[in-house]
């Protein structure tokens, strides 16, 4: 698994370069094709892709009953707007519902727009039932968190980079050390609607809280008839090993922000779910978008659930996290800190003497691995969730030989 030719390669960089905002730092590899696990670049060198687009394609690239469904529904119908029903919707989000077991779900494009979505849900909700002083309600967050990129979600954000002129934000957010009850307890006063985390944090770095942590919390959350927001977006949909990541701890969120994986790598699907107590204090024209609920996206998110819940995606990364944590964990590396994950949610975290995490996933490309360091130390391994055991060895063979050079 070496990579042979870069011969076309240098002439897509330099046109995403010259034309493109830059915005991103992607590894130099330019994909043409992909299948499963494996993907194509426009050299021919064929790669392992070890990101999943971050987890969105947790059931592979280009699932044939994902595509099947798209392709159907392409030939019916795309588009109505919300002004019109469609016959996809409902069924959607019955089948969220069903497999998530709340009362109701409200269906959005991106990650970013279902926490939108639940913040502004949260709020209304503090106002009209819990009964919170008008302008006055706080969402309580985390440090190291990740949300999305909107200006509402980067105000909150701990990470200068992300902040660094984009000012001035929304306010009604309070930051708070992650995986500290203590903290949680403190920073509630009776203002407090909402508490928003991630069960496990994966671009601050594959960080998994205490155990323990997320029941304490929906129970102090609960005490204080305080809403407990579980962004789900990367960690839901089987990737640590569970369904949802809370599951590990028997903890059911008030409120569950899904994408990335409910779209299955083929288009942009998100929806925040609740019970009709939060849900309903939605009323025609207080919140909105012109895709969300499209026919071709539920009839997408169907099919990306399905294929979740068919083939036992959840029990499958449990099984295979387990044993390639255990693989990494053997490898002896003179650069290695800490291996840490849930399931197929993995992190490697490079020690500070041996530089950062980029130069290693470099080297991991050259041999035809496609791994993406988060947060300078830690390299992600979070492959889609159908990968075979025996291609999740041989990876282990080329990792161990990058990491112990
Ligand atoms: C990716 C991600 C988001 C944002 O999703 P987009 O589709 O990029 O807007 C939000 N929360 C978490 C935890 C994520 O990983």
């Amino acid at each position: 698994m070496t990579r042979a030719s870069a011969a076309n390669t240098e002439r897509y960089l330099q046109e995403a370069d010259r034309f493109g905002a830059h915005n991103y730092h992607p590894l130099p590899v330019v994909i043409e094709r992909a299948e499963g696990v494996w993907v194509w670049d426009v050299d021919g060198n064929k790669f392992l892709d070890m990101l999943s687009a971050y987890s969105a394609l947790n059931q592979g690239h280009r699932h044939p009953a994902i595509l099947a469904a798209a392709r159907d529904q392409m030939d019916k119908l795309t588009l109505t707007s919300r002004a019109f029903h469609n016959d996809q919707m409902g069924a959607f989000l019955r089948e969220l519902c069903e497999a998530t077991g709340y009362e109701k779900a409200l269906p959005m494009n991106t990650g970013a727009e279902a926490v939108e979505t639940s913040i502004k849900m949260v709020r209304k909700w503090g106002y009209k039932v819990k009964g919170v002083a008008e302008g006055r309600a706080e969402i309580i967050v985390c440090e190291n968190n990740f949300h999305g990129r909107t200006t509402t979600i980067v105000g909150f954000s701990s990470e200068h980079q992300y902040r660094d002129g984009f000012g001035p934000f929304t306010p009604g957010f309070r930051l708070i050390p992650y995986d500290d009850i203590d903290a949680l307890r403190a920073a509630i006063n009776e203002n407090t609607v909402g508490f928003l985390v991630e069960p496990l944090q994966g671009e601050g770095g594959v960080v998994v809280p205490a155990e323990g942590y997320l029941r304490q919390a929906a129970q102090v959350c609960r005490e204080n008839r305080v809403a407990f927001m579980a962004d789900e977006i990367q960690t839901g949909l089987g990737r640590t090993g569970k369904l949802f990541c809370c599951d590990w701890e028997d903890v059911r969120p008030d409120v569950l922000t899904v994408g990335k994986a409910l779209g299955g790598g083929v288009y942009p699907v998100s929806a925040t779910i609740a019970d009709a107590e939060f849900m309903d204090v939605f009323s025609p024209g207080d919140h909105g978008s012109t895709f969300g609920g499209n026919p071709l996206g539920a009839a997408i998110g169907r099919a990306s659930l399905r294929v979740i819940l068919d083939e036992n995606l959840s029990e499958r990364s449990n099984e295979l996290g387990n044993w390639f944590m255990e693989g990494l964990r053997a490898i002896d590396s003179p650069h290695v800190e800490e291996v840490r994950g849930k399931g197929l949610m993995i992190g490697v975290v490079i020690k500070e003497s041996s530089g950062t995490a980029r130069p290693f996933c470099e080297a991991l490309e050259q041999r035809g691995i496609l791994a993406k360091e988060t947060h300078s130390q830690v390299i992600r391994f979070a492959p889609p969730l159908v990968i075979g055991k025996d291609v999740l060895e041989d990876a282990l063979q080329e990792i161990g030989a990058v990491l112990s050079a």
